[in-house]
């Protein structure tokens, strides 16, 4: 038989798979490793979707989505975020925020083209850069800065062969968020080097203590941003399988032409469900994000308590906690931590090398669950001689 695309064969298996593989056989382990909220989408949202379905409207949809729902969408941005983007022709519905990242890096990269990646970053980044033909490079971000993207490193970074960064605050694994202040430096070095953004935005409800910012809020810039959003996070939504891109004309047309010839358009119920997040939905997002508030203040405190010093997150359900105290590796910590207590974390190297000395935990689950797996953690560092 003929080969497999070399590509292909070369993309690494998710780190975060891999360890959950391990996991999986093994029995009473209780994990603090998956990225989706433990909530399920409220039911008035379910309803809608069923009633869609019950009148009939089980077709295609323009290949864009609903023009409806990309309303929705447009005001929802507007009035939440200060950002401003034409339903007809600035607004694709995708197959979650996963689809979107991946029509962006299409409609952008030519053979060779470098894509700044953020180092932590989401697992699919890479993958979807190297799909794409393009080359990521990378800015290593770090706990003293709180994660964030410096000025002088993105100066650093840029070369004649940039063609985009690829952004995402508030970031998965670290927890970290960019406030506008922020950004702001970041405007001018974007405005002179003329690269595109892609601003994966889907944890943009859960920024727990500042406003939400986003460079698509710069007039000087929002024609070279690309925002990824999506239901998945905010509404609870992850098996609905809906995000969106917002983006110039130009850019939203290109992005179209990949859409429409391979997914043609986002699942219809879905989008009648989406309608309903957006129109009365809200008071939802805000119970769940309480819920998470409370969380995140509660695992910090501990794990700070119990000895690993960590930063308290500004958004998304990530702890990035330091464990280079134990002098273990990430994959050595998460490992031990699995066989001696069977509490499931993802190392830090899952994201990426900057990843190293942190552990990923989740706080996407009940209150008694993390605290369970605490009082376990407590016992594994204490053998450790951390107390
Ligand atoms: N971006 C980030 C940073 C994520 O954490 C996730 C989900 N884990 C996604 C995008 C993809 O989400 P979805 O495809 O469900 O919208």
């Amino acid at each position: 038989m003929k080969e497999l695309s070399k590509t292909v064969q070369d993309l690494k298996p998710s780190g975060i798979r891999k360890f959950f593989d391990l996991a999986n056989t093994m029995e009473g382990v209780i994990s603090l490793g998956v990225g989706e909220p433990d909530f399920a989408t409220p039911w008035h949202i379910c309803e809608n979707a069923i009633e869609s379905m019950y009148d009939g409207k089980t077709h295609y949809t323009a290949n864009r989505g609903l023009l409806e729902l990309r309303r929705e969408i447009a005001k929802f941005h507007r009035e939440h975020y200060n950002q401003f983007y034409d339903p007809e022709d600035e607004i694709i519905v995708t197959v979650g925020g996963s689809e979107a990242i991946d029509i962006a890096m299409r409609a952008l990269i030519n053979p060779g083209d470098e894509i700044i990646v953020l180092d932590p970053n989401y697992v699919a980044y890479e993958p979807s850069i190297l799909l794409a033909g393009g080359i990521p490079v990378h800015i290593q971000l770090t706990e003293e800065k709180e994660f964030k993207l410096l000025p002088e490193d993105l100066k650093n970074a840029i070369t004649p062969k940039t063609k985009a960064i690829m952004i995402n605050f508030p970031s998965n694994p670290t927890g970290g968020v960019m406030t506008y202040e922020d950004y702001e430096k970041l405007v001018p070095i974007l405005k002179e080097s003329g690269i595109y953004v892609i601003s994966d935005e889907i944890y943009a409800e859960l920024s727990f203590d500042q406003k939400f910012a986003s460079l698509a809020q710069f007039k000087e810039v929002r024609d070279q941003i690309i925002v990824v959003n999506g239901f998945s996070k905010a509404f609870a939504m992850t098996g609905w399988r809906l995000g969106y891109t917002l983006s110039n004309k130009e850019v939203s047309q290109a992005m179209t032409k990949i859409h429409q010839y391979v997914i043609m358009s986002a699942p219809t119920a879905a989008q009648h469900a989406a309608i309903e997040a957006l129109r009365n939905g809200y008071t939802d997002v805000l119970r769940m994000k309480e819920e998470y508030r409370n969380r995140r203040n509660l695992l910090v405190n501990r794990l700070n308590r119990m000895g690993l010093p960590t930063h308290m997150p500004h958004g998304t359900f990530y702890v990035f906690a330091n464990i280079k105290k134990s002098g273990l590796s990430s994959d050595d910590f998460c490992e031990k931590l699995l066989s001696d207590q069977k509490v499931a974390c993802v190392p830090g190297t899952a994201f990426g090398e900057s990843g190293e000395g942190f552990i990923r935990i989740s706080y996407a689950y009940s209150m008694d669950h993390i605290k369970t797996a605490c009082d376990r953690i407590e016992i594994f560092l204490k053998k450790l001689g951390i107390e």
